[in-house]
């Protein structure tokens, strides 16, 4: 990544609401992030604001013009969705909560932390998503259910 702006964010999260689209790989599960265009230059700015990398996509039919695809993979394209989550709209973040939903099902995600810094597996019951900051955050459930004791018997002593 070189220099982002907040111009070119609310330039990504404009064309990726419209072209992205998300899916993931049936054999791994990881999480990939696209978008195809005819025209290059979107693909460009893309791949300099975020990486990741671009293609190009031939067509059977001799009457369509040929594509360009962008993508990325994995944790990176974890970590755009997370950033570019609540500018998107409802729809979007419906299919992003999916998503992320279904890839946490899959157990090895040795490059992202799957657990929470308590050591708890994140997992569909334990994890709540949460807005914070501006972002979309996992919060987990165990740690919140401690915490919350801790303080009811802090006060509890205090009374
Ligand atoms: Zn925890």
């Amino acid at each position: 990544m070189g220099m982002v702006t907040t111009v070119d964010l609310a330039w990504a999260v404009g064309f990726l609401e419209g072209e992205g689209f998300l899916y993931s790989r049936k054999d791994s599960g990881t999480m990939i992030l696209a978008a195809n265009q005819v025209e290059r230059w979107p693909l460009d700015r893309l791949l300099r604001i975020f990486g990741g990398r671009i293609s190009a996509r031939g067509t059977q039919n001799p009457r369509w013009q040929p594509q360009w695809k962008w993508e990325i993979c994995g944790p990176r394209a974890v970590g755009i969705l997370f950033t570019l989550y609540c500018d998107l709209s409802p729809k979007r973040q419906a299919q992003i909560r999916e998503a992320l939903r279904r890839w946490r099902t899959f157990p090895a995600h040795a490059s992202v932390r799957n657990n929470c810094v308590n050591g708890h597996v994140y997992t569909k019951k334990s994890t709540r998503m949460v807005v914070m900051f501006g972002k979309l955050a996992r919060r987990c459930r165990i740690c919140a259910t401690a915490s919350h004791r801790r303080w009811v018997e802090k006060k509890r002593r205090a009374s």
